[in-house]
């Protein structure tokens, strides 16, 4: 399985105190950060290993845990809790040196006030209601882009805002290091699927390279009619296979082809240890067919892929598959295609030319094959499906020449109510939030990309976080988008990121 466990990434539960109220007092801090960190380790909304850390008292105690997490191959973060008083300065060498995500998670042991019983005592070891304040003015005002959680730490609303935290630290994670091959450069003259792949490295951790299609096609060359058959028995048995592709039908030789492409580029990304790939069909030469049902399962397999050498996008796919992993539903690239202006029920139908992940799909993709009007290749195959209603999102990123942006647009999902039976295509219908005017308006000024990352199961809690653990601008569209707020709101970020 190429998506990683999450329960392999460790995130480090860190609680700040100080010498000054006694052993006594720092058992009972010790005690009780045990049993908060063991109850985020044994939750099921919690996705990740949740590792108890001894409480820190001194600077030298939080240096030294602080200079632990960044070497650390496991730790994928920190939450820090101040349980009593804390006196930030303490925390400023080892802030300062932190590469690490941080979440504050400003909570309290006891849920209640004990009303008959408080006294003094009580309310020296429960003071993060001011202690979280001090370490919270330190990191602002060092300039910490952070995650704060406010609440009751077994309340369900703040697991599950830990939940999308350690999720986009897993995605983070996942990026630093990763490897992402190009087959061929970008479609040509297209603008935004272009960016600085050297600024991308230093920002986001991945890195960008191409190979020449000819190395791709070596290595499908070589893989064995074996391989073919037994992939061809798998597609029989996930699929609603078009008759003419079955053993014996017409076609069937266009399905070993797309079943010899799909094993030589799977091989190809496992030797090259790559996370993810982008194709393009001006450069296929050597290949039968545009890898279709090949780049649909490589995706539900949890590689990142983009069309038409949109890495970025190839990137976000990736980031996205991890941080989605064993949530109901899925993640996909993505294209806004074609719109439906019916008056009051306008709607936007999202598709590719081919590569959508079937872990949208709701219900079994059938596996057809037609016609491909571009790129001059023989009809590749391809899986068909719908994508069932809800919540969802599209998410890209765009580079504009001094700083990537993220855009956001939270949308909701609508089943097809027709047939759509001359469509070759997987399919998702959805309607843009606030509206169709304002979110196609917005995102057309904010500059989001015409491809995206489609998401079931992540939001934009999820994603802003993760926006923050890159440094980078984040530009959401949801519900309260109005456009003189949007249109402000670029203005001024542009003067912030001067
Ligand atoms: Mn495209």
């Amino acid at each position: 399985m190429i998506i990683p466990d999450l329960k392999n990434f460790e995130v480090w539960f860190a609680t700040g105190s100080q010498h000054l109220y006694g052993p006594e007092t720092l058992q009972q801090v010790a005690e009780h950060s045990q049993k908060i960190a063991d109850a985020f380790n044994k939750a099921k909304s919690i996705p990740v290993k949740v590792v108890f850390k001894p409480v820190v008292k001194t600077p030298e105690e939080i240096y030294n845990l602080c200079a632990e997490a960044n070497n650390s191959k496991t730790c994928i973060g920190i939450i820090a809790w101040m349980h009593t008083f804390s006196p930030a300065k303490m925390w400023i060498n080892g802030l300062k040196i932190l590469h690490k995500p941080l979440c504050h998670l400003h909570t309290q042991f006891n849920r209640d006030i004990p009303w008959n019983t408080i006294d003094m005592d009580f309310m020296n070891l429960n003071q993060s209601a001011h202690g979280d304040r001090e370490f919270g003015f330190i990191m602002s005002r060092m300039r910490i882009e952070r995650k704060v959680i406010v609440g009751h730490w077994q309340d369900k609303d703040v697991q599950e805002q830990l939940n999308m935290w350690c999720r986009a630290a897993a995605g983070w994670s996942d990026w630093q290091g990763a490897k992402f091959v190009r087959f061929g450069d970008n479609m040509r003259q297209v603008a935004v699927t272009e960016g600085d792949k050297v600024e991308a490295q230093i920002k986001f951790g991945y890195s960008v390279n191409t190979h020449g299609v000819g190395d791709l096609v070596a290595v499908i060359n070589k893989v064995k009619e074996k391989e073919v058959d037994g992939l061809c028995d798998e597609y029989n048995k996930q699929y609603k296979l078009l008759p003419s592709l079955k053993k014996n039908g017409k076609q069937h030789q266009s399905l070993r082809d797309a079943a010899r492409i799909e094993l030589g580029l799977r091989k190809f990304l496992e030797e090259g240890d790559f996370k993810g790939y982008t194709d393009t069909f001006e450069d296929l030469h050597g290949i039968v067919q545009l890898p279709g049902i090949a780049s649909q399962r490589l995706m539900a397999d949890g590689y990142g892929f983009g069309g038409e050498g949109d890495w970025k996008t190839s990137a976000l796919v990736r980031a996205m598959k991890v941080m989605g992993s064993g949530l109901q539903g899925g993640n996909s690239f993505m294209e806004d295609y074609t719109y439906h202006f019916e008056p009051n029920n306008n709607l936007v139908l999202g598709s590719h030319m081919l590569e959508i992940c079937p872990s949208l799909a709701n219900g079994k993709p059938s596996c057809e094959i037609h016609a491909l009007g571009i790129g001059g290749k023989a009809d590749p195959v391809r899986l068909v499906f719908n994508a069932p209603g809800g919540d969802a999102l599209n998410a890209s990123i765009v580079d504009l020449g001094n700083r990537f942006r993220i855009l956001v647009n939270e949308v909701k999902a609508v089943a097809p109510k027709k047939a759509l039976p001359k469509l070759p295509v997987a399919r998702v219908l959805w309607k843009p939030l606030p509206d169709m005017q304002t979110g196609c308006a917005a995102w057309i000024l904010a500059g989001g990309a015409h491809h995206t990352v489609y998401s079931q199961n992540l939001n934009t809690d999820c994603l802003q976080s993760f926006s923050e653990m890159a440094g980078i601008e984040m530009v959401l569209i949801n519900k309260d988008t109005t456009l003189y707020n949007l249109k402000n709101e670029l203005r001024w970020s542009e003067a912030y990121y001067k």
